[in-house]
């Protein structure tokens, strides 16, 4: 059902927040369209689009309405019901596929993949009850992080199994929906690999990018990576391989931990996470990047061919999280990048804006 799609056409994006914001605009900027699919009123991305539909992800007649007035379907978080992409599916192109949507809305399956195609991942255990928690955490040892199988992000939704904790009150905490018990990695760092991969298979990947986070949300990244070139050439054959067992097509993340080097003298990357679309550690190439993930991502699902990913110099990205924002006037008299969001109200813990300064490649 693929083919290529022409200026002039309709890009369809299910979600409404900053993420959805930046892919339509760089979707504006290539001379396509975007309808916006979200179900919060207040969607920043509803103010930067062509069209928007205000209805809940289970709504199948707006679901439908919406399908047909545009000419391609793509998302931008990974928690819209698989139902939704599936009736999707029937009447246009969805890409990332429901393969991508279902393996990473699900930490149980996404590990299972990812050790599957030989990537490692924390050692983790299925936990389906409070009883199996005992069992996991016998098997996998203290401290471990009891994280919900669904729906968890920033933090959310996990919670620290440490030496004298009571498991039942843990099991609990978490609501007492599945879980997954992993091992407490001891890691160095945090690093991400930025990827796309287009409908024909070609495949361009940024340079591995650094993240700190603080509350459990990102607060910097920084490009490239403090590791060793072979470890970052490891890291981006870990985003290749993923796309390639996926038959991925779009932009996508790959969240790694960098384990300081044991016996064998090499760092060992131990992969966390993926994210199906666009990433907060690749907003940096809006400004540091010749093309932006946004308009790599909206290329790759039109059928066209990818961007250049070189940078522009050293990057140093930094999210503005609720009144942090507030210095967006500051920010503006430095010698720096700025992008806010539109976001009606600043709330703690909200991703307001961020700001990119490009450096000198030999910077400090
Ligand atoms: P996640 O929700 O899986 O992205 O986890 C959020 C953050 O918690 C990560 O960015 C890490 O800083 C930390 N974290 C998650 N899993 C582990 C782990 N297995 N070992 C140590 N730290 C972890």
């Amino acid at each position: 059902m693929s083919k290529v799609i022409a200026p002039g056409a309709t890009i369809g994006i299910l979600g409404g927040g900053q993420l959805g914001r930046m892919l339509a605009i760089a979707a504006a900027q290539m001379g396509l369209k975007c309808h916006i699919y979200a179900p919060e009123a207040e969607s920043p991305a509803f103010e930067v689009a062509a069209r928007h539909t205000l209805a809940a992800y289970d709504d199948m007649a707006a679901l439908q309405a919406f399908a047909a007035s545009v000419d391609v379907i793509t998302y931008e978080f990974e928690n819209i019901p698989v139902e939704a992409v599936a009736a999707l599916e029937h009447m246009r192109p969805v890409y990332p596929d429901r393969r991508a949507l279902t393996v990473s809305q699900d930490r149980l399956l996404e590990k299972t993949f990812f050790n599957s195609i030989g990537i490692a991942t924390a050692p983790f255990a299925d936990v389906k009850n409070a009883g199996e928690l005992a069992r996991a955490v016998a098997q996998i040892g203290r401290p471990s992080i009891l994280k919900t199988r669904r729906f968890g992000y920033d933090g959310k939704g996990q919670v620290v199994v440490r030496e004298a904790a009571d498991l039942a009150v843990i099991h609990r905490s978490i609501g007492g929906h599945p879980c997954i018990l992993e091992g407490f990695v001891r890691f160095s760092r945090e690093i991400s690999v930025i990827a796309a991969r287009g409908i024909s298979g070609d495949f361009a990947a940024y340079d591995v990018a650094e993240n700190q986070h603080a509350h459990h949300i990102l607060s910097r990244t920084t490009v490239p990576a403090h590791i060793e070139p072979e470890t970052a050439l490891r890291a981006l054959d870990i985003a290749r391989a993923t796309a390639e067992a996926l038959a991925y097509v779009g932009v996508f993340a790959v969240e790694m931990f960098v384990v300081e080097p044991g016996d064998n003298g090499k760092a060992q990357l131990i992969v966390n996470e993926m994210a199906p679309r666009v990433h907060n550690s690749g907003h940096w190439t809006l400004d540091g990047a010749v093309t932006s993930q946004f308009e790599q991502h909206i290329r790759a699902i039109c059928g066209w061919p990818l961007g250049n990913i070189r940078r522009h110099g050293r990057i140093d990205m930094q999210n503005l999280i609720g009144h942090e924002a507030d210095d967006w006037h500051q920010i503006l008299t430095e010698n720096a990048c700025l992008r806010l969001y539109g976001k009606a109200e600043t709330k703690t813990g909200r991703k307001m804006g961020h700001v990119t300064r490009i450096l000198p490649e030999d910077a400090a």
